[in-house]
C-alpha cells in the first residue's frame, strides 16, 4: 500500500494553477497521487475568476460529443478521444455533485447558478486540498530539466528544486498576460524540442481606421448580419450582435470572427459589410423608406431617419461622404439618392485593419502542435511523463464555454492517467 507523502518525490508536479491545472491536480490527488501544484501568482485561478465577466461560462451544454466538437474545426479529430472520456455532460455532473448547480442560457452556454466565477475557483481549490494535494503559490517555475527522454525536475525563481515522476504544463496561453499567462510553457516546450505555433491573439475584437465607427463607440446593434469581403467576394458571414468601440467592433459575433478574419488579412485587404436590415429585402426596405419620405416631405433626413434606425447610427450614415444627405429634405431626394441610401443600409462597409493585441484577447491562437501530443492521456509524444493541458494546446475554438471545457477535459483525463500509472506501481 502506497503512503501519501512518505517520500520527497512527488507523483505529479503541476505547473500553473488555472482551471486545467487545478482539475488535473485534484483528480490525480483524488486517485491517491502525491501532488504538488505550483502557481506563480499569489492566488490560484486569476483568469478563471474573470471569465464570463465574473459569471464564468463554465461549459457548453451540447451533450452530443460529436456536435460539441464541431466547434473545434481544426482539432476535432484529435480531441475526440479525451472528450469521449470527459465531456460537457461529465462537467455538469462533476460540478453539480460537488454542490455547484449549473444553469443553461442562450446558445447552450452554462453558468454556475450562483453566477459567480469565484465559486468555481473555490470548489476547485477545495478539490485539490481536500484530496491531499499540496499547493504552493508565489512559486514561479523558471527551469525544466530532462534526462533520458523524461522530465526530471523543475526549479522555481526562489531556487527550490522539485523532482517528480510526472509533470504537467498548465501555464495557459499568452492572452490577458496580467493574469499570469505569459506563455512560459511555450518557451520550455520549444527548448525541449517541441514545435510551437507562435502565440497570436484569438477571440479578440477587430480594429478599423474608419472614424464614423469610432464615433459610434458604445452602440450595440442586435440581429445584424456581417459579411467579410475580400476581392469583392463574400468569404464568410455571421448574424448576431455588434458592439461599436473607439477602435473598431467587438461583441461575441465579432470576436468569433477574428480567427477567420486574420487568415484573410494575411492574404490582402478585408472589408466588413453590415446589413442593418437582414430580414428585409432591399426592394421592401426601399418601399419603407419611400413611405417614410412621403409622410415627412418637408423634413430633413437627419430628423426622420431615426424613425427607422438608432439616432446616432442614422446620423453617421447620412454624413458618410458618399451619402451626405443629413440636411436634405425628404421631398428633394432623388430616386437614385434614395436607392443609394437603402443600399448603404444593407451594405454598410468598412475596412478591417487588424485585431487588438494579446492583452485584450480571450484566448491565444497558437501553442503546441497537436501532432506532438498523445491525446489518449494528454502527454507529450516526446516525453511520456510530461502532460500538456488547456490553453497550452494549439486549439482554435469559439466563445461559449468551449475554452473552459477544454481545460476540464484535458485536466481530468490527464489526472486520471496519473492515477492509473500509480495503481500499476
Ligand atoms: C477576459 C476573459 C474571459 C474569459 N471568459 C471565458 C468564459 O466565460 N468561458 C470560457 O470557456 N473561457 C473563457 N475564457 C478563456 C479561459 O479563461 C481560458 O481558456 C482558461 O483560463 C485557460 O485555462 P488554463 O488552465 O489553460 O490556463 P490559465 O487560466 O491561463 O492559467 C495558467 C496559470 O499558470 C500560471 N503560470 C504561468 N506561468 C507560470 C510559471 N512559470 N510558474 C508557475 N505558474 C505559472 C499563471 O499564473 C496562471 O495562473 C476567458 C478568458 C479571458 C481572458
Amino acid at each position: 500500500m502506497r503512503k501519501k507523502g512518505s517520500q520527497k518525490e512527488y507523483d505529479l508536479v503541476v505547473i500553473g494553477g488555472g482551471p486545467s491545472g487545478m482539475m488535473m491536480a485534484g483528480r490525480a490527488a483524488e486517485l491517491g497521487a502525491r501532488v504538488l501544484l505550483l502557481e506563480k501568482n499569489k492566488d490560484l485561478g486569476k483568469k478563471l475568476r474573470i471569465t464570463g465577466g465574473g459569471r464564468c461560462n463554465i461549459t457548453n451544454a451540447e451533450f452530443n460529443v460529436r456536435e460539441f466538437l464541431n466547434n473545434f474545426p481544426e482539432s476535432k479529430n484529435f480531441l475526440f478521444s479525451p472528450f469521449s472520456k470527459f465531456s460537457s455532460k461529465d462537467t455538469f455532473d462533476f460540478f453539480e455533485k460537488k454542490g455547484l448547480p449549473l444553469v443553461v442560457e442562450s446558445r447552450k452556454r452554462a453558468f454556475p447558478e450562483s453566477q459567480k466565477a469565484e465559486h468555481v475557483f473555490k470548489l476547485l481549490e477545495r478539490y485539490v486540498r481536500s484530496n491531499g494535494g499540496e499547493i504552493k503559490t508565489d512559486s514561479q517555475v523558471v527551469k525544466m530539466s530532462k534526462e533520458s527522454g523524461k522530465i526530471k525536475s523543475i526549479e522555481t525563481k526562489k531556487g527550490e528544486k522539485y523532482f517528480a515522476k510526472n509533470f504537467a504544463i498548465a501555464t495557459g496561453g499568452a492572452s490577458a498576460q496580467w493574469t499570469g499567462s505569459t506563455g512560459d510553457g511555450f518557451k520550455w516546450l520549444e527548448k525541449l524540442g517541441h514545435k510551437i505555433k507562435e502565440a497570436n491573439p484569438n477571440l479578440v475584437p477587430l480594429t478599423t481606421n474608419e472614424k464614423w465607427i469610432h464615433k459610434l463607440s458604445g452602440l450595440t446593434l442586435s440581429f445584424m448580419k456581417i459579411s467579410f469581403i475580400q476581392d469583392e467576394k463574400v468569404k464568410f458571414k455571421k448574424t448576431g450582435k455588434i458592439l461599436f468601440t473607439h477602435f473598431g467592433v467587438s461583441g461575441p459575433l465579432i470576436i468569433n470572427s477574428a480567427f477567420e478574419a486574420k487568415k484573410l488579412l494575411k492574404k490582402g485587404k478585408v472589408f466588413a459589410s453590415i446589413d442593418i436590415f437582414p430580414d428585409t429585402e432591399e426592394s421592401d426596405l426601399d418601399k419603407r423608406v419611400l413611405k417614410l419620405f412621403e409622410n415627412n416631405k418637408n423634413k430633413s433626413l437627419k430628423n426622420i431617419l431615426p424613425e427607422m434606425l438608432l439616432k446616432n447610427l442614422a446620423k453617421e450614415i447620412l454624413n458618410l461622404p458618399d451619402i451626405n444627405m443629413a440636411e436634405k429634405q425628404a421631398n428633394s431626394v432623388t430616386k437614385e439618392e434614395r436607392k443609394k441610401l437603402v443600399k448603404k443600409m444593407k451594405d454598410l462597409r468598412f475596412e478591417i485593419t487588424g485585431t487588438l493585441g494579446l492583452d485584450k484577447a480571450i484566448i491565444t491562437d497558437g501553442g503546441i502542435i497537436l501532432e506532438e501530443v498523445d491525446f489518449k492521456n494528454m502527454t507529450s509524444k516526446k516525453y511520456p511523463n510530461l502532460y500538456l493541458l488547456g490553453d497550452v494546446l494549439n486549439v482554435n475554438r469559439p466563445s461559449g464555454g468551449f475554452s473552459l471545457q477544454l481545460c476540464w477535459t484535458t485536466g481530468h483525463v490527464a489526472g486520471s492517467d496519473v492515477g492509473e500509472k500509480i495503481k500499476e506501481e
